[in-house]
């Protein structure tokens, strides 16, 4: 039997702690946050969102770390396949999430992990059923929340267009990439959950609009959106007194295009 994960693509600060906490608050499934956190948080580095700041304090990953003991490994063994360089075998990243389906009891995964690098290596994985999400955002939005962590306006264009580009061109081995617009999310949280929880074969439950904040979480990584405790969604529109009108218009002029393109794809529902 393959394992299903809900793999989020996309920026920082596109939305995907939101998103990844919607689809965890789902009877079936469970949101661990990214993968690539483990080590940060096997070293005490990142904390887990029940603040635990390692496995052992958590009742969740140390429940999944009792469960990958029981097949031969642990969070620490696995931790050094988390980067670009090294790569997991087949068996380990099989074990690592069926044992997080163990712990949690759920049918589902969300790994909110975002790179594209590591999504290649799961998706060659024959156990592992992937459901590629890309959220992404207005870029004005991107522009706004990026700017906050002070990098340059030139800098999150480069981004922003180059990681568009690369995850319109993504051609999955399985199934193709769904896109789906942060402000769309934010405007019809139902409409755009039904989509996700369909191609992952598994129905929208009212309860992901309704407990989404009052769920127990153990997310590794994301923003302060991953201890927000109330279930309720409002689009992040700070750009409109963050950007000046000649920084709104210089990134609709640069990234406007992409964005529309993009944007375009989740017209044709996929
Ligand atoms: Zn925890």
């Amino acid at each position: 039997m393959t394992i299903k994960i809900i793999y989020l693509l996309g920026l920082g600060h596109s939305g995907t702690t939101l998103l990844g906490r919607l689809l965890g608050a789902h009877s079936e499934v469970v949101a661990t946050g990214g993968t690539k956190n483990i080590p940060l948080f096997v070293h005490g580095r990142k904390s887990c969102s029940c603040g635990a700041t390692s496995p052992d304090e958590c009742p969740f990953w140390s429940r999944v770390e009792q469960a990958l003991r029981n097949r031969g490994q642990s969070l620490a063994t696995l931790e050094s396949g988390y980067d670009n360089q090294k790569r997991l075998d087949h068996q380990a990243l099989r074990d690592y999430y069926a044992s997080v389906l163990e712990a949690s009891g759920a049918r589902a995964i969300v790994d909110t992990s975002r790179r594209r690098t590591y999504f290649s290596q799961l998706e060659k994985n024959p156990d592992l059923e992937l459901i590629p999400v890309h959220l992404f955002k207005d870029p004005r939005g991107q522009h706004s929340s990026s700017k906050r962590k002070g990098r340059s306006l030139a800098h999150t264009i480069w981004t922003y267009a180059m990681r568009g580009r690369r995850v319109r061109g993504m051609r999955p081995l399985g199934r193709p990439v769904l896109h789906v617009s942060y402000e769309a999310l934010c405007s019809d949280p139902q409409g755009q959950l039904s989509r996700i929880m369909q191609a992952a074969g598994l129905e929208f439950e009212e309860r992901q609009l309704t407990e989404f904040g009052a769920n127990e979480s153990h997310i590794l990584g994301g923003n302060r959106q991953r201890t927000d405790t109330s279930s309720t969604i409002r689009l992040d529109e700070s750009w409109r007194r963050r950007l000046s009108s000649f920084e709104a218009r210089l990134v609709m002029l640069c990234n406007g295009p992409g964005y529309r393109k993009t944007l375009a794809l989740t017209d044709q529902g996929r």
